[in-house]
């Protein structure tokens, strides 16, 4: 191992997914990859990033480091198709048995049957991979008096990688987040509410690479300051996976109110839909995004069933991004337990959404009702106020 490397004894072997088919974009993703691991890591300590046949090796450079956390962060990165907690060793058979049976010992003693694997990237190593296997085995059955060898579904893999750098001990490694690195798909603005739906969508288009800034809208003194740490608490969740972003506060009681007044009660909500899609855009333009993306899935609640989305549509000025669309609320739930915000989803809270819920909204508007029914609202006025009091906050 390098002498800058400190704590020289573990590292996590980084297996690139989807970005591997890249072809001639192949660099600019792997170093959108790199950036993005840097900065997930960086909370941890130092880290230095190698490079190697399709692998990306993270070496810490402080000793101390919390290599499992570390691993687990890196579980959560997009554009990671697998990796595995290994272990460094020097290149001699004497240090790779005594490691293999130390780093990879309570795995051992868990499982009933097992198998080596090696691969020798570095040819000039005195052994063959057929060779290492059968050394390493007899060894650890020596060991660990308990375990049988199974080649074809072994409980535990012993893999030993004899590289240019050094040799490396793991077991099976781990599924990546998938995916693709975020900021290579671009940026895009998330209309988060509090709810269980919208951070999943934002998770689901921070996968395909796109990165991400919020807006949620606020209707003080309808809805509280707890509502809105609600959200911030589910952003710094999806931000695990997502990176940083900043989410925008837009003031919406005074839009509500008016709609209140003025328009009818049946298409309350379709035109506070509208008004977020508006001021979203103008948000969104500034932001320099590509799209919006919400949380919306067919049929859900009245605002969503094909005329209502139509006429939600038809007020955005850039491409609504729908990741959730032909989701069950079953299958939407499942993810956001996966991704932790579903606990924080359920938490009570009183959302804009909730306040003026028409006793029975329209599930079939058509825009030239809509449109007639906005227009006694002073709209570019009201927009304006609302986006000159936005608020932001970094996540
Ligand atoms: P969610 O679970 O995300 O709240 P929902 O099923 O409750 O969704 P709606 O309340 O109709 O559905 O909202 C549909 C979408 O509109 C949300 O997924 C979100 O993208 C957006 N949205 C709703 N309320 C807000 C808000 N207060 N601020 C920003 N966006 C919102
Ligand atoms: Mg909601």
């Amino acid at each position: 191992m390098n002498s800058e490397t400190a704590n020289p004894r573990e590292i996590i072997l980084i297996k690139t997914g989807e970005l591997a088919l890249k072809g001639l974009n192949r660099g600019t993703f792997e170093a959108i990859l790199l950036k993005n691991l840097r900065h997930r890591l960086s909370g941890l300590g130092g880290f230095r990033f190698r490079k190697a046949q399709s692998t990306i090796y993270a070496e810490p450079l402080d000793s101390g480091i919390d290599m499992e956390e570390a691993a687990r962060r890196v579980s959560e990165v997009f554009g990671i198709a697998a990796y595995s907690l290994a272990r460094v060793t020097g290149k001699n058979m004497d240090d790779i048995l005594e490691a293999s049976a130390d780093f990879l010992g309570g795995e051992l003693n868990e499982a009933q049957t097992f198998k080596v694997e090696a691969k020798r990237s570095d040819k000039s190593f005195e052994l063959k991979s057929p060779e290492i296997c059968d050394i390493a085995g007899r060894y650890i059955l020596d060991r660990f008096s308990h375990l049988k060898v199974d080649v074809h579904n072994p409980d535990a893999v012993v893999f030993i990688e004899i590289r240019d750098f050094g040799a490396y001990i793991h077991s099976r490694q781990h599924a990546g987040a998938g995916g693709m690195p975020v900021g290579s798909g671009g940026h895009a603005a998330l209309l988060i509410s509090g709810g269980i739906d919208s951070p999943v969508a934002g998770y689901m288009m921070a996968k395909r690479g796109i990165s991400l800034s919020c807006i949620h809208f606020v209707s003080p003194p309808y809805t509280s300051e707890r509502a809105e740490l609600k959200v911030v608490s589910l952003l710094e969740r999806v931000s695990r996976f997502a990176g940083h972003m900043e989410l925008y506060l837009v003031p919406f009681t005074r839009i509500q109110e008016e709609i209140g007044r003025l328009c009818p009660e049946d298409l309350f909500t379709i035109i506070m839909r509208r008004f977020m899609m508006r001021i979203s855009t103008i948000l969104g333009e500034r932001l320099e995004c590509g799209a919006l993306i919400t949380g919306e899935s067919v049929g859900q609640v009245a605002s969503q069933t094909l005329p209502a989305i139509s006429c939600t549509d038809a007020a955005a000025g850039m491409p609504v991004l729908r990741p959730l669309i032909g989701m069950d609320k079953d299958e939407i739930i499942a993810v956001s337990r996966k991704i932790g915000t579903f606990d924080i989803s359920i938490q009570p809270y009183e959302d804009c959404c909730t306040i003026f819920t028409p006793r029975h909204p329209r599930t079939r508007p058509r825009l030239e009702m809509v449109l007639e029914a906005e227009a006694p609202l002073d709209a570019d006025r009201l927009i304006e106020e609302a986006i000159n009091g936005i608020r932001r906050r970094s996540i």
